[in-house]
């Protein structure tokens, strides 16, 4: 008898602006396993019904989008470490009792970019900006990777000092300053890392002086449309490593693809070039 085919997908509201479908059905192909797919607009009101009733719509797991990620957390019956810690919700995968459990890949993709691109440091200093969901997903895998120390910067001040006081630990304690207190910070940063919009397309671009930045630091971008963030280029052009935010967006999507299909699938130099297509 034929396997029945492994379906999953990805939930938002709304939802024609995710590369999820492209990302995962571009892997599907590479790795010739019979799969779907699909994304599926769940309005917010519906989203514990939708998720009650996974298994019943013959779905093995989905992907979490906005503005769903925070609420799932509250509608699992189990979350993951990352997940309690992150506050957010990002791959469901049943469990063969039926129970929904819920993940966060941010991370895991942020931490796997990072070191793809060859960096390989795990002490040291880290400056980030924001506060907001990619935030803290960059400042746990920081503290995973063993950075040290973590400088939190954001618009809004009591949003950095709610997310340093949830996630600050003794090994790697989260200080908060404002923004435009940064440049002692900056002057023993090992890495850079905007978690904030700006610089995205359609939006303002940062305002930040480089200059205090140690010439071994590196720059790391969340942003990826456009993929050479004008931060990027103006750190590449005072001779700094640079890290865009295509890598995370790949990486992360490598634990659902591997608890929906059963593969750990590569990130490689095709499958970001079919999905900057996309991007534009
Ligand atoms: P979010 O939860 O809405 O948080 C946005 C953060 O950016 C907040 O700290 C906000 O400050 C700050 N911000 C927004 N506009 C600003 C402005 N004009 N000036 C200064 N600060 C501003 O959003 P998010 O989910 O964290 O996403 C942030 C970015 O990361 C988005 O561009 C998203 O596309 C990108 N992202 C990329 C990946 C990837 O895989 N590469 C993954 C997730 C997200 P306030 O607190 O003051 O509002």
């Amino acid at each position: 008898m034929p396997k029945p085919l492994r379906r999953a997908g990805v939930m938002g509201w709304p939802i024609d602006h995710s590369l999820s479908p492209r990302l995962h059905r571009f892997w599907l192909k590479a790795y010739r396993l019979e799969g779907a797919y699909d994304a599926y607009a769940v309005r917010p009101d519906g989203l514990a019904d939708t998720l009650r009733s996974l298994a019943a719509q013959g779905l093995c797991g989905v992907n979490l989008t906005i503005p769903h990620k925070e609420t799932a957390l509250t509608l699992m019956d189990a979350l993951s470490p990352e997940a309690s810690r992150i506050g957010a919700v990002n791959l469901v995968s049943v469990d063969p009792q039926g129970r929904l459990c819920g993940h966060n890949t941010d991370a895991f993709g942020f931490a796997q970019n990072l070191l793809s691109c060859g960096f390989e440091r795990t002490r040291g200093t880290a400056v980030v900006l924001g506060a907001g969901g990619a935030c803290r997903a960059v400042l746990v895998a920081l503290q995973d990777m063993g950075f040290t120390t973590i400088v939190l910067a954001n618009r809004t001040q009591a949003r950095a000092e709610t997310a340093a006081q949830a996630l600050s630990s003794p090994s790697c304690p989260i200080h908060v300053v404002a923004w435009d207190d940064l440049s002692e910070a900056l002057s023993v940063a090992d890495l850079l890392v905007n978690t904030t919009p700006l610089g995205m397309a359609g939006q303002p671009e940062i305002v930040l002086d480089l200059a205090p930045l140690p010439q071994t630091a590196s720059v790391a971008d969340v942003v990826y449309a456009p993929l050479d963030t004008t931060l990027l280029r103006r750190s590449r052009a005072r001779g700094l490593k640079t890290i865009d935010g295509l890598g995370m967006l790949l990486h992360q999507a490598r634990p659902s693809f591997k608890a929906f299909f059963g593969q750990d699938p590569d990130v490689s130099q095709a499958l970001r070039e079919a999905v900057l297509k996309e991007v534009g």
